[in-house]
């Protein structure tokens, strides 16, 4: 008796259990991003990380689960932001990972790339993946390959490579740490470039990151690397070489006077082609945009910037420098005339990418500048409307392009049935205005559900 007794103890556990799992978003409008159209009133059923079914049953009295009204609101996939950083390796180094974690969860992310590697870095990825840490999916690119290292080496997010047998160690080296893309930055040669590419093609790992005046456009689209930053492509709207015009606002360059000097001379009519080409190679590409043209772009006021949602995550102790940043950007004293053009230029580039097919993807570069990541990729899906993307397409470049990219198309960046469910519950409707994605009343991460009060202490709030 006493045997049978615990037997059917067991039995009953473990179907309440199995019913605890069990979750249900009740007549919700359902984004699902397979198309552009809108699921009205479905119930979203999801069960051990799962979305197991999308239809018009209601969940009856019958069934132990959590309901989740989802009247009235907008139910999207979780967003995916391709290129951030950690504040870790800001100012003196403190490690504030898994807040940053829970920042970037609040704001509807569910994966992130994290693009200058470290150790820590890798060791977040796991605590995450293991459940220990509330936070994103987590990719992390090697620590950046780099020509030179002007900063301090204290922290080590950086691999030097000034020769081809350099760069063919490294790759072998951050592939074998356990690092999911190798990410090239700054100061990069030519030769070192390709070396990088042959030797990640024979380890079997992925290349990300910058193109920097050393290698060009058209060099690094031979070897079909994924561009960060839509490097080098404005160098390609300069007059031809009989103008004797330097090089243009890319990369590092924009820090410098005497390449802004060239904006005036771009040529915008080359635009077009530049995407055409870009197309041909087959490659994704970040924008990054909305970085670019708040730090470059733009002369932001003391007030706006005080005012974005993102200052206040900004740690104390890195305002300091931030503002002195800003006041070194503002010393350049570039004319309003080449800021415009530069602005039109940069949400053009975006546009002819996106008319010519090439598959964007949607990266906030923070916390550079005053950004912090979570906040800043709805700045930068607001961008990508500017540059004359729909709202549907705009959010394919945080769901269904990324995921692709990351080859998980099968189970992430779409509501679907079997896929994982990473969602985000929004109060107003993406589709008709893309700033509605900061109306989050919920997200959902593997099926965990994080209702607006958990995320409102994630925010400290
Ligand atoms: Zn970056």
């Amino acid at each position: 008796m006493k045997r049978i007794g615990i037997v059917v103890f067991y039995l009953l556990s473990g179907l309440i259990a199995r019913a605890q799992d069990l979750t249900v978003i009740k007549e919700v409008n359902v984004i699902s991003m397979k198309d552009s159209g809108v699921l009205r009133n479905k119930s979203v059923w999801i069960e051990r990380g799962k979305i197991t079914g999308i239809n018009n049953r209601v969940p009856g009295n019958n069934r132990v689960c959590r309901v989740i009204e989802g009247k009235g609101k907008y139910l999207i996939p979780g967003l995916m932001d391709m290129h951030a950083h950690f504040f870790y390796e800001q100012g003196d180094h403190r490690n504030t990972n898994e807040k940053e974690l829970k920042t970037m969860l609040a704001n509807g992310l569910t994966t992130v790339r994290i693009m200058a590697g470290h150790p820590s870095y890798l060791e977040a990825r796991e605590k995450v993946s293991r459940g220990e840490w509330n936070g994103p999916k987590l990719y992390v690119a090697s620590p950046q390959m780099v020509g030179r290292w002007p900063w301090s080496p204290k922290f080590e997010n950086f691999g030097l490579v000034t020769t081809p047998e350099e760069a063919r160690d490294k790759v072998f080296r951050f592939k074998k740490e356990g690092y999911d893309e190798i990410k090239i930055t700054f100061m990069v040669k030519k030769e070192v470039y390709d070396a990088i590419f042959e030797a990640a093609r024979e380890a079997g790992i992925k290349v990300t990151g910058h193109v920097g005046p050393m290698v060009k456009l058209p060099w690094a689209l031979k070897q079909k690397g994924q561009i960060e930053h839509m490097d080098e492509f404005i160098d390609m709207l300069l007059p031809d070489s009989s103008y004797n015009h330097g090089e243009s606002v890319s990369d590092m360059n924009l820090w410098r006077q005497n390449a802004w000097a060239t904006v005036p001379h771009l040529m915008e009519d080359k635009i077009p082609s530049v995407a055409q080409e870009v197309k041909k190679a087959g490659i994704y590409v970040t924008p990054t945009n909305y970085f670019f043209l708040s730090c470059f772009g733009s002369e932001q006021t003391e007030q706006y910037i005080k005012y974005k949602p993102d200052y206040p995550y900004i740690p104390e102790e890195l305002l300091a420098e931030r503002w002195q940043i800003r006041q070194r950007r503002l010393d350049m004293r570039i004319p309003e005339s080449s800021l415009e053009k530069y602005r039109r230029i940069r949400h053009r580039l975006v546009g002819e990418l996106w008319k010519a097919g090439v598959p964007l993807m949607a990266g906030s570069d923070s916390p550079e500048w005053f950004l912090v990541p979570g906040f800043s990729i709805h700045d930068e899906l607001e961008s990508f409307v500017k540059s004359g993307l729909s709202p549907y397409a705009a959010l394919q470049t945080a769901t269904v392009n990324t995921s692709r990219y990351l080859g998980t198309p099968g189970s992430k960046g779409m509501i679907d049935k079997d896929f994982d469910a990473d969602l985000i519950l929004l109060d107003g409707n993406p589709l008709e205005d893309i700033r509605n994605t900061r109306s989050i009343h919920g997200v959902l991460k593997e099926g965990k559900w994080y209702d607006r009060k958990t995320l409102d202490e994630f925010l400290g709030k």
